[in-house]
């Protein structure tokens, strides 16, 4: 048997990631490879550091995309600011939380938890009473998107509290970069990480990072080396740092970085501020055409992220199906639960490029139709309109 090209099926992916990449950021990546340290590429990691710098709202000088998907982001965070018996604040509100305290724990740190209900923002007291009985604490993390129950917490609050006691705090946003808020530099966040294939609609494979001055200092004045060498941020700067030499670490993953590089040009032209807004809006058509169904959002309004929406499965409904026949009759792609909300939610994004009227009504249209043709009890034919009149106003 000869195997032939890969063609992929067009979707259409509304899940909790990766979102619908622009096609302009997939005809980018379809340039020419350079060598990874080619003048005319260095020139262009340059203008990447400048692009990141404007998503994140930093002046940090370090601010770099890992070679490795957002996981990997949070190992970087993790083996550079956590040494072996620190102790570390984890605040869980959701599956990413528990990654985090793995890190901790792999890194031969002690991790403390701060357990919040699913679906619920992180609790600001809970930290400082946390705090206030662990005052050995070195390291606050949080999670600041939370893409498993669509919950967004006070990044802002977190932080100014791990300060107070004397704490770097780092900070997940993989899913709030470009889609929500995020102040780096106001919000004095010290370590940050995010990924390509949520909010930026870029392919999946790398993920941005950012590390303030105070946090650079406690990685150069470690006692000891960062175990992995790869993610050695004292290392990785021979090749993203500087502004004169760069010496070889790894080879870049050069076209996946044209992708970045274009999806950041696309931020810019659209404008931070207009980003948030546009994910605002729609999230709101969305909601409203949900909402008409008779379908109910897991998270309470003031803590919900516009481009995560986690739905409750109407009783008796086998959710599994139904994305099943949104897949193959509609080639839309919507997310399933994770963890403790296996089974128990859909999770519709709308994220980046994805996050358009035209995807929230193909999506309301597509949900009426499946959950019609198995007698889901909800309201039919009525969330279009709900939605048109969201997305006209
Ligand atoms: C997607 C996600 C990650 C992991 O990113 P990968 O690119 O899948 O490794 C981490 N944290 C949050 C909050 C996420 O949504």
């Amino acid at each position: 048997m000869t195997i032939k090209s890969f063609h992929p099926p067009q979707r259409v992916l509304m899940g909790p990631g990766p979102s619908d990449v622009s096609p302009r950021v997939l005809e980018a990546m379809s340039r020419p490879t350079l060598g990874h340290l080619d003048p005319v590429f260095v020139a262009m990691m340059d203008e990447m550091k400048v692009l990141l710098k404007y998503a994140f709202m930093t002046s940090n000088e370090l601010t770099m995309p890992v070679s490795a998907p957002g996981s990997a982001g949070m190992e970087t965070c993790f083996v550079n600011l956590v040494e072996p018996g620190d102790k570390v604040i984890v605040c869980q509100n959701g599956v990413f939380g528990g990654r985090m305290k793995e890190n901790v724990e792999r890194c031969g740190g002690i991790a403390v938890m701060v357990q919040d209900d699913w679906g619920r923002a992180v609790d600001p007291q809970k930290l400082e009473d946390a705090l206030k009985a662990n005052p050995d604490t070195k390291v606050v993390a949080f999670v600041h998107a939370e893409t498993s129950t669509g919950a967004q917490s006070d990044a802002k609050t977190l932080v100014e509290i791990a300060h107070k006691h004397g704490c770097l705090a780092i900070v997940d946003a993989v899913t709030s970069l470009a889609g929500t808020p995020l102040k780096v530099d106001e919000w004095n966040i010290d370590a940050i990480y995010s990924g390509t294939q949520k909010c930026l609609s870029c392919t999946p494979g790398l993920s941005p990072v950012s590390f303030s001055e105070q946090a650079l200092e406690k990685v150069k004045n470690r006692k000891s080396k960062v175990q992995s060498w790869f993610m050695d941020l004292n290392l990785v700067m021979a090749y993203w740092g500087g502004a004169t030499k760069r010496a070889y670490h790894h080879t870049a993953p050069i076209n996946a970085l044209y992708g970045l590089h274009e999806a950041l040009v696309i931020l810019q032209e659209e404008g931070l501020q207009n980003s948030w807004a546009r994910h605002q809006k729609n999230h709101l058509a969305l909601r409203a055409g949900l909402e008409a169904m008779g379908l109910k959002f897991v998270v309470p309004e003031s803590e919900r992220l516009p481009q995560l929406n986690a739905i409750t499965v109407p009783e008796g409904v086998d959710e599994a199906a139904v994305r099943a026949m949104l897949l193959s009759d509609y080639g839309l792609e919507i997310g399933a639960g994770l963890g403790a909300m296996a089974g128990k939610v859909w999770r519709i994004g709308l994220m980046g490029h994805a996050s358009n009227p035209r995807n929230v009504r193909f999506c309301l249209s597509a949900l009426d139709d499946v959950l019609g043709r198995i007698k889901a009890p909800v309201q039919h034919g009525v969330a279009l309109d709900a939605a048109n009149r969201k997305l006209a106003g």
